[in-house]
């Protein structure tokens, strides 16, 4: 028998078991059509009802989306919308409010910026911890097409626990590392997006939702697919989807339907985060860089006293079946991504090999 494998990835990163099972077992003959899913038409009635339409109803229902938003599933990921944002709602000499929080933050502004003014309300600070100013030392302007934050930085582990105040001005999120772990009232945005490949399935996908008072005509140049009322007009069908992507995304949210939706996740992944961190604070062979106040329970970042030591950590731990725990190069160190697919059992795996790694070497 082969040694259980926990996959610690910030992304691509794992699907619940259940998922893969399923997507196994229903390989050679979807729906007793004798076809893979990855061959069918995504204009068949089967496609469109079983993934398409249900996908879409799962997330309405798992967010509870109002009505007057749209759900777009399109190719590209995150990063196609750091560009589609600008190009759809920036009109000609507005600006755009973009607060920079870490390196997803650096990445959706520098895009920005290739198509308009765009103006750094605020920035997180670095000074023993890592923290978000509050947002009574922002510089906002009222008169901005929209203000664009990333209320999960996957990289850096810095998480808001709130929910910026704009006013009038549309509040866009970059959910891509947090979208689905916990409610959130979606009436507080103009735009939510997120690639898939960190909560919600596979590469190569993403989810946009939309208020429509947002949809108007884009910039001349904007391409086709990157147009929000192209896209919107032929339900995520105006080229050809990412199907096999699309149809894993739906299995994952029938998933999340199972678990008993975003409280009961919410719960589960505050659990998770709440061991790894209390483990860490409580050590001194270990430690977070992270300011108490805006932690990601999605993504842990620490750091070992001794960085002498992070080969023999990455090496033991990947033998003792703890896959991809190494930090980003741009932060060092290790992270721990712990998204609603990460069984408690794999955290608990996870601190049963700090705790005797800490022994052998503190
Ligand atoms: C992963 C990630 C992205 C990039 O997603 P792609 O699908 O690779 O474009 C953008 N923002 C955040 C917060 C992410 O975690």
């Amino acid at each position: 028998m082969t040694q259980t494998v926990y996959n610690f990835s910030p992304g691509p990163a794992m699907l619940p078991r259940e998922v893969m099972e399923q997507a196994q077992a229903e390989m050679l003959d979807w729906r007793g059509t004798g076809l893979s899913v990855m061959e069918v038409s995504h204009r068949s009635k089967d496609f469109i009802e079983e993934v398409a339409n249900r996908s879409e109803a799962d997330l309405r229902e798992l967010m509870s989306i109002p009505d007057n938003y749209h759900v777009l599933f399109l190719a590209g990921g995150a990063t196609a919308q750091f560009s589609a944002i600008p190009m759809n709602l920036m009109a000609e000499n507005q600006t755009a409010d973009y607060v920079d929080t870490g390196q997803w933050s650096k990445k959706a502004i520098k895009e920005a910026s290739r198509y308009g003014e765009v103006s750094v309300v605020a920035a997180s600070q670095k000074d023993e911890l890592v923290s978000i100013p509050s947002q009574d030392s922002w510089s906002l302007n009222s008169n901005a097409a929209y203000l664009h934050y990333t209320p999960n930085e996957t990289i850096d582990g810095v998480e808001f626990h709130w929910v910026p105040q704009t006013g009038d001005v549309p509040l866009v999120a970059d959910m891509s590392s947090n979208i689905l772990s916990r409610p959130m009232d979606v009436s507080d945005y103009g735009i939510i997006y997120g690639g898939a490949q960190k909560n919600m399935g596979p590469a190569g996908i993403g989810v946009v939702i939309i208020r429509d008072d947002l949809v108007k005509t884009p910039m001349p140049t904007t391409p086709i697919l990157y147009n929000y009322q192209v896209e919107i007009e032929n339900k995520s069908f105006y080229n050809t989807p990412p199907t096999y992507s699309w149809y894993l995304i739906s299995l994952v949210f029938a998933w999340l339907k199972k678990q008993g939706g975003l409280e009961a996740i919410a719960e589960h992944n505050k659990n998770k985060a709440q061991k790894l961190y209390g483990f860490i604070d409580e050590n001194d062979f270990y430690s977070n860089g992270v300011d108490l106040s805006c932690r990601s329970l999605m993504n842990v970042p620490f750091s070992l006293a001794n960085p002498d030591l992070d080969k023999l950590f990455l090496e033991q731990s990947a033998a003792a079946g703890l896959a991809n725990l190494k930090g980003h190069r741009l932060v060092g160190g290790m992270r721990a991504s712990i998204y609603n697919a990460m069984p408690e059992a794999g955290v608990d795996a996870l601190l049963d090999f700090m705790k005797s790694f800490a022994q052998k070497n503190g």
